[in-house]
């Protein structure tokens, strides 16, 4: 019989409409170049697809480690960072013990937590959507195991460092999830070099290579090594070993340039949204904007997305009522939301009045 723990919960929600300009998942809105995909699959179609893939993926570790500039040792991979939190929280602490996540936030931690059954410390951000930190202290004793999105997603923000290592000190493990990190530029790798009860966690899936799902926690060897017992052998499939190592090389100077492209788009929609009326926008350290209008934030998902754009719908967690969530897309997507903002904000007015 399945356990009554996993009949109770709720499936992960992603956004599955259709519509031609396509911002709701914090993707990189660029692909790779053609040149760069001919190579990718030129090596794969030299994979004996029979075989197994390299179970320790050596030589994407040494790419990855060149690249996020750490040691090969220092590196579990994940089929996606979303793999490696259910790694530690299922290694980290006791089961019984209570897992501490400031939300809003990303929904994989409590998830993670609610399929083991483990306990959760759920604590609300300040109104500046930072932690609370005299809240959290209170609560601290009963937790084992934290987890911090940096910056936080979909808020946007970065965390006080300060507050997370004042809550650390108390004696919880603490891993900072920098899915954002290329975007803002923040870390806690030096805590996660230096330090055993705090680890990090960086993803390719915000740089351009989302379909390959290979995420990584950087931590201390003596950590590292531990978290990789419980990691499935062949968890990261032969081409995607093969793609991102290619990806990573010959595509760096692609995917950096990409990635500052995305900044300054960031902040050149950031200035255009806030010229509209009634619409308050988040500063943000990621590669997307929260923002919050008069109205009700499903009519106003279903309107843009009659005007063919899709973004995110936020308002179902905590503190986050008429809030939305628009990834940074190409100039011309972000163009295309833009007028599709506005149009959609206009109606809703009209309407509203009307009625
Ligand atoms: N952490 C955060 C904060 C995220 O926003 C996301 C993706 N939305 C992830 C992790 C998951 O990334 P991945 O694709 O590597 O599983």
């Amino acid at each position: 019989m399945l356990s009554d723990r996993i009949k109770r919960l709720k499936a992960y929600k992603t956004e599955r409409s259709r519509a031609k300009v396509r911002l709701s998942s914090n993707e990189l809105p660029y692909d790779l170049p053609e040149d760069l995909k001919g190579r990718i699959a030129e090596e794969i179609r030299k994979i004996p697809l029979n075989r197994y893939p390299d179970p320790s993926c050596e030589e994407l570790k040494e790419v990855l480690a060149d690249f996020f500039n750490v040691k090969p040792e220092n590196i579990v991979l994940g089929n996606g960072s979303d793999e490696l939190i259910y790694y530690l929280s299922i290694a980290v602490g006791e089961l019984d013990q209570a897992i501490y996540i400031p939300v809003p936030t990303f929904p994989m931690y409590e998830i993670s937590a609610d399929i083991l059954g483990r306990p959760k410390v759920l604590v609300e951000l300040d109104e500046s959507f930072d932690i609370d930190l005299d809240r959290s202290l209170e609560v601290v004793d009963k937790v084992s195991l934290a987890y911090y999105a940096y910056p936080n997603n979909p808020t946007g923000n970065i965390f006080s460092k300060e507050k997370i290592r004042r809550i650390r000190d108390k004696g919880v493990f603490t891993v900072v999830d920098e899915a954002y990190y290329h975007y803002s530029g923040e870390s806690f790798l030096e805590d996660a070099l230096s330090r055993e009860d705090t680890v990090v966690l960086r993803t390719l899936s915000k740089i351009g290579l989302a379909g390959l799902r290979v995420g990584l926690m950087i931590a201390r060897e003596e950590v590292a090594s531990e978290i990789d017992k419980i990691r499935l052998p062949f968890n990261i499939t032969y081409p995607s070993q093969v793609a991102a190592k290619i990806a990573l090389t010959e595509g760096r100077d692609f995917i950096e340039e990409a990635v500052r492209t995305v900044v300054r788009e960031r902040e050149r929609l950031r200035n255009e949204m806030e010229r509209l009326e009634g619409v308050e926008v988040f500063p943000s350290r990621a590669n997307f904007l929260l923002f919050r209008t008069p109205f009700e934030a499903d009519k106003l998902h279903s309107e843009l997305l009659k005007r063919d754009v899709l973004v995110r719908d936020m308002s179902y967690l905590p503190g986050l009522d008429r809030c939305l969530r628009v990834s940074v897309g190409k100039p011309e997507e972000n163009d295309a939301f833009l007028e599709a903002l506005e149009g959609s904000l206009q109606f809703l007015t009209t309407s509203e009045k009307s009625t």
